[in-house]
């Protein structure tokens, strides 16, 4: 039984003070890990003191980026070895808005996903869809491609790990529209399917497959039903404390 993961996305929004602010408004409300698990990704700045505000508490702070070294010449970088002594348990890799902004590719993704795991930190690995590729009907090649590329060297005993997260580009931020709940299940749908082709159906069945692209407080509900969407990375709706809250209690809230 794969259990709920429910991730919100800062991304470079919010200040400390704003940021302390909205976490005091949610992290003694949110449901019983055992059920559903509630992560935050926040700007690497915040990450320590969000961590310490956080403990004992059902919300798990996660980072948006890690490099793929654990420490050297690399100015700016964020070392993962670092992360994991913060109390890191997931980091964000791949995100669309890294592959297109910071030009990182699927090689270098791959290299974060082994660095992330040799640190003992989760990866959650994003995989992109442009509306280009969709309209020329090659969605599925670049899809698979990305899954494989990304996952390249991850041994099966890792793959417990590691959660994969269908981004859709097209669907991301404001101005465009959200997947319909039938087209983000394919997506996910589809990397299982890749899961067990390279592994197998028994590890597929196991990894976690969310879905990422202007969710919010309609669609939630109707894309968790999915059988195979295990959860959400919500990017601009978590920005707001009170609407990421009914967003987690999807099941009395949602519409
Ligand atoms: C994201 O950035 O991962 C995301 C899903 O953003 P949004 O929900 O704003 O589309």
């Amino acid at each position: 039984m794969r259990k709920p993961l429910i991730v919100g996305n800062w991304k470079m929004y919010k200040t400390i003070t704003e940021a302390v602010d909205y976490v005091d408004q949610i992290k003694d409300a949110l449901p019983d890990p055992e059920q559903e698990e509630v992560e935050l990704a926040v700007p690497t700045l915040f990450l320590e003191s969000l961590v310490e505000h956080t403990r004992g508490t059902n919300l798990k702070i996660v980072a948006e980026n890690c490099f793929y070294q654990d420490e050297g010449a690399f100015t700016g970088e964020t070392s993962p070895l670092a992360l994991r002594e913060l109390g890191i348990k997931h980091v964000i890799i791949g995100h669309s808005e890294r592959r297109r902004l910071f030009y990182e590719d699927d090689a270098t993704i791959n290299k974060k996903v082994h660095a992330a795991l040799s640190a003992g930190i989760c990866p959650i690995l994003c995989v992109d869809e442009t509306m280009k590729r969709k309209q020329e009907h090659d969605r599925i090649v670049w899809v698979v491609s990305q899954v494989i590329s990304g996952l390249q060297g991850v041994k099966e005993s890792e793959l417990s790990w590691v959660t994969i997260a269908y981004e859709p580009s097209w669907a991301i931020g404001s101005g465009n529209e959200a997947a319909t709940p039938q087209e983000a299940n394919e997506g996910c749908y589809l990397i299982r399917q890749t899961i067990a082709h390279l592994y197998n159906d028994e590890v597929a069945n196991q990894v976690r497959i969310l879905y990422g692209g202007s969710v919010n407080l309609s669609n939630i509900k109707t894309l968790m039903q999915k059988d195979d969407i295990d959860g959400v990375l919500i990017g601009r709706a978590s920005l707001d404390a009170t609407t990421f809250l009914e967003m987690v209690n999807y099941q009395r809230f949602g519409h």
